[in-house]
């Protein structure tokens, strides 16, 4: 093997060639992407997690909604019941979308 910058020859194991001391290999190439790899593991995991609460949240406030609306027979609180379902049926939607593309 020789360097690519001087052309002498170089062990095929050394990170800087020893004549002119051209780097020969990215050192931290291998801790970049073990890095960006957790990165991108911890997005999905946040991802996931939002996935899985809006949803939840959604059909809570829903029920919170209907609650109230039976209760005091309030226009506003039968609004946000009904904003809450839609709110609800899209993050579902959204969900089954992502799960498809996810596992596709
Ligand atoms: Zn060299």
């Amino acid at each position: 093997m020789t360097c690519p910058h001087c052309h002498k020859k170089i062990t095929s194991n050394e990170v800087f060639c020893h004549h002119c001391g051209h780097q020969l290999r990215e050192v931290v190439e291998y801790n970049e992407s073990e890095e960006k790899g957790m990165s991108q593991s911890r997005l999905l995991g946040i991802l996931g997690l939002i996935f899985f609460v809006v949803p939840f949240v959604t059909f809570v406030i829903s029920g919170i909604g209907l609650k109230k609306a039976k209760e005091t027979h309030d226009d506003k609180a039968q609004d946000l019941n009904s904003w809450a379902i839609a709110m609800a049926f899209v993050a579902c939607a959204i969900y089954a979308i992502v799960l498809l593309a996810i596992f596709h």
